[in-house]
């Protein structure tokens, strides 16, 4: 039986409480702690159980509290004055970092991404990637960053975990009610509930569209659960990574062509969009179509604007987080698209192809995306480095260091992960300024003044803080899993607030190595037991619902720390998330990483713990290749960044590494205390790691990276190319067809450099060239020497570009070409020359695949 009707039932809200809703409503609160605690502090109980989530809290709140808040003078004094911080910070208009002049009035970049993670309260993330997105919102939001957000609401989440009693990972997924959580329905012109539609297979879906206010961001969140769409569709917001292959498919059509749909609908007219992964890469298609119907251009000309204007950010090296579909799969959704942006199929498909004349290559997202954008990314410099060698064969001509993939390495939003406590002490003697400023380096300069028995003080209770939360969700996982009485009194006992305390805490994935401190249990167990120098480990982490080997590390794990030896100082914690994430960044000592490089593109877990104080110890990958100092003065490496080809003996290595360190450096480091008991060398390297890493890697220093790099000039070229009716976006797309098919006619002869008989460091070496342009215009390319050092066999090891100038003569047809380059060391040197298509409105010229280099002989 179901009812004829449903209302949604709140409590009778006392006027003078309004103000609550309003800070409920905007995920502000997950970035300023004063919120959260005026909250938490109404019902410490009610508020754990609503799970952070004020919106829920709020409305079960008993009517009699209600009641007695609203004639509760201290708390209404309060709540007017978080409100007003609200108002003043929402008020705030001017961007406050260097962008394109008048871009600020109205949202002109659109942030797409398959997750976020901005709060406990609203889970809609599974990890790193989600969370990033969460960090660059907020950060968008506090340099006032006129950008809109798109993503999927999702009806179940991802999963939660529990444990079988004998540690194998179950999945439960609890349904979330949006009414009940802090996301608002956009409505439209009628003030009926907003839909948009995208076209499967010939199926209309509509999804309905939630808003979130992240701070002064809003993000848009695509829901498919409702009654206009048959059960099938309904699912393609239930779960964030569930589901097969066509699923995922289905939800990347909804977030790329109906991301774009929505911001259409509410009425946005963003000038630059950012994917986030492949995953969105169809929004890049969903515009070119836009440009076509409404612009009228054509293909090439749309897709010039679109790919000028788009941004797009690889986040991982490992295979399976780089969609591929079969063509066959892709068929029936895309003919009929394809045929709108008049391309054959054929030539559709190539768009997702490495190699484009390869008919047995799955349509792969990532290639789709990185021909859709002018300007790609990875997340550090190594793994820049690894995506322009991963994805080198969508431009098959150049050299790998050619390849157009950057790097922008990722940061974390300092004012949502500091804890409280150490929040009061940089506001004490950084000024406010660490959190609206993080990444200016006179700011965190001050950490140097801190007192260290301050800093330590706070440190210390913030591990105790950190291991009282350990007992109390261990004691609850231990009782939902039917635990004695006896095992529960454990639970009360397990863990040493005094002792040395190490966090590992992550997805797992086989390539983040969790087991690698197991691989010798005799000298991990002779590590945990000394009790002059004990050492405790705390573990959380999920693995994907479909990956075995993820959960046979979590089991292995598990058993260990059920064992007589362990179970006092090495814990799991069940159902990793942003809460029990943030205890752990708080009060652990050291957070520990052992990814197999060069399989962790950034990581951004140490980066939280680090604005913590709490020191690094990790392999070589991501952010801490590039962080980490070898004197240890910051944290401590595993290895200094090999690369094996076995695995089995890397482990190996790299187990006996991390054991070394441990005993012989970490432990003692430690334990060596002075006066007043403190660590004095422990203390030494928190600041520097402070001092020294704080200002780099924060999510503002990445969203000013993206705004110089990335948007600024993203959004100049969109409104060039637009300009008096696409007239130059017309002309780029004829020039470049012209580029294609001359380009084939360019020769190049009779390279030559001046002998002097002997070449010095230091001294020019002229080097002219013959060219053929036939018909192409000088000015239509850039000829360059191309030189640098060479290894044994030849090959150039760096390499440095010189721009040649042409003569006046001609002969013939061929022009005279001139250019000087200058060896900087001794050793051998070698230079050749080529021919790259040049356009000033063209971003790169890397991207037209087009480029001539002089042959041998
Ligand atoms: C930061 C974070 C991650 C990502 O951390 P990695 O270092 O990339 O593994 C995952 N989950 C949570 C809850 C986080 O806070």
């Amino acid at each position: 039986m179901q009812p004829l009707r449903v209302y949604s039932v709140v409590p009778k809200l006392p006027p003078r409480l309004k103000p609550l809703w309003e800070l409920a409503y905007n995920l502000w609160y997950s970035w300023n702690n004063e919120i959260a605690e005026l909250f938490a502090q109404v019902d410490q109980k009610l508020w754990r159980e609503c799970e952070l989530n004020p919106v829920a809290f709020l409305n079960r709140l008993p009517q009699r509290t209600l009641e007695n808040l609203a004639t509760d003078q201290f708390f209404l004094d309060r709540l007017t004055e978080l409100r007003r911080n609200l108002e003043t910070y929402l008020s705030k208009a001017t961007i406050s970092i260097p962008f394109p002049e008048g871009e600020n009035k109205e949202p002109v970049i659109a942030y797409f991404s398959l997750e976020y993670g901005i709060s406990k309260g609203l889970p809609i993330y599974s990890g790193g990637l989600g969370i990033l997105a969460g960090d660059h919102l907020k950060s968008a939001s506090d340099l006032s960053l006129p950008l809109v957000a798109i993503g999927i609401a999702y009806q179940q989440g991802y999963f939660r975990q529990y444990l079988t009693p004998d540690g194998w990972q179950q999945e439960r997924y609890p349904v979330y009610d949006f009414e009940q959580m802090p996301m608002t329905p956009c409505l439209d012109a009628d003030g009926k509930r907003l839909l948009i539609s995208v076209d499967l297979k010939g199926d209309r879906v509509f999804a309905q569209v939630w808003r979130v206010a992240v701070g002064r961001i809003s993000l848009y969140l695509l829901d498919t659960n409702i009654q206009e769409n048959q059960p099938q569709f309904k699912q393609i917001t239930t779960r964030l990574y569930g589901g097969n292959l066509e699923m995922r498919l289905w939800q990347e059509i909804l977030l790329g062509i109906g991301g774009i749909k929505t911001l259409d609908a509410l009425g946005f007219k963003p000038k630059v969009i950012h994917m986030n992964e492949g995953h969105s890469a169809f929004a890049g298609l969903e515009r070119i179509r836009r440009f076509m119907e409404n612009a009228g251009l054509t293909f090439e000309a749309a897709a010039e604007l679109v790919a000028s204007s788009s941004i797009f950010t690889t986040h991982t090296p490992v295979p399976a987080g780089n969609d591929r579909f079969p063509p066959d799969l892709m068929q029936p959704y895309f003919e009929d698209y394809a045929r709108k942006l008049g391309l054959a199929w054929k030539v559709f498909l190539a768009l997702g192809r490495e190699d484009p004349r390869n008919d047995a290559e799955p349509f792969c997202m990532t290639v789709l995306a990185l021909r859709l954008s002018r300007i790609n990314n990875g997340v550090s410099i190594l793994h820049g480095f690894v995506s322009r060698n991963m994805w080198k064969r969508v431009w098959p001509q150049y050299p790998v260091e050619d390849v157009p993939i950057g790097a922008v390495t990722n940061g974390v939003h300092v004012p949502t992960w500091v804890a409280p406590d150490l929040a009061l002490l940089f506001d004490r003697y950084m000024g406010p300024n660490w959190r609206e400023d993080p990444d200016c380096p006179r700011v965190f300069e001050q950490t140097e003044a801190i007192s260290d028995a301050e800093l330590w003080r706070t440190h210390e209770r913030l591990r105790e803080r950190l291991i009282d939360f350990v007992r109390r969700r261990l004691h609850d996982q231990l009782l939902a899993r039917g635990a004695k009485r006896k095992e529960l009194q454990i639970a009360e006992e397990v863990l040493d607030p005094q002792a040395l305390t190490i966090g590992f805490a992550r997805r797992f994935a086989t390539y983040k190595r969790a087991t690698l401190l197991l691989s010798d249990q005799e000298r991990l167990v002779k590590l945990i037991s000394d009790s002059s120098r004990p050492l405790q480990f705390i573990f959380a982490g999920k693995a994907h619902p479909h990956d075995n080997e993820g959960k046979k590390l979590i089991q292995q794990l598990v058993q260990l720390c059920e064992t007589a030896e362990c179970r006092y100082s090495m814990v799991f914690l069940e159902d990793y998330d942003m809460e029990i994430a943030s205890y752990m960044y708080h009060g652990c000592d050291v957070w520990m990483n052992t990814p197999r490089r060069p399989l962790e593109a950034c990581g951004t877990s140490g980066m939280k713990a680090m604005c913590n104080g709490v020191l690094n110890f990790s392999t070589l990958d991501g952010w801490w290749a590039e962080a980490w100092k070898p004197d240890n003065s910051l944290g401590w490496a595993i290895g200094l960044g090999e690369e094996y080809e076995d695995v089995q003996y890397q482990d190996f290595v790299e187990s006996q590494m991390l054991y070394n360190a441990l005993e012989n450096e970490i432990v003692p480091t430690f334990y060596e205390r002075g006066h007043g008991n403190l660590p004095r060398g422990w203390i030494r390297k928190m600041k520097e790691s402070l001092k020294t890493l704080g200002p780099v890697f924060t999510s503002h220093r990445m969203v000013e990276d993206y705004a110089r790099v990335a948007y600024g000039p993203a959004i100049e070229n969109y409104n060039r190319l637009v300009k008096a009716e696409f007239a130059a976006a017309k002309d780029l797309a004829q020039w470049r067809m012209e580029m294609m098919t001359k380009w084939s006619s360019l020769n190049v002869r009779n390279v030559q450099a001046t002998d002097p008989g002997q070449v010095f460091v230091g001294e020019p070496i002229v080097v002219t060239a013959e060219i053929s342009l036939n018909g192409i215009r000088p000015q239509d390319v850039r000829v360059e020497v191309y030189s640098g050092p060479v290894d044994y066999e030849g090959k150039f090891t760096q390499r440095e570009t010189t721009i040649m100038q042409p003569s006046d003569s001609t002969q013939d047809g061929w022009q005279v070409f001139r250019g000087e380059v200058m060896p900087v060391e001794a050793g051998r040197f070698g230079f050749t020359v080529r021919i790259l298509p040049h356009h000033p409105l063209l971003l790169d010229s890397h991207s037209l695949g087009l480029i001539k280099w002089a042959e041998q002989g």
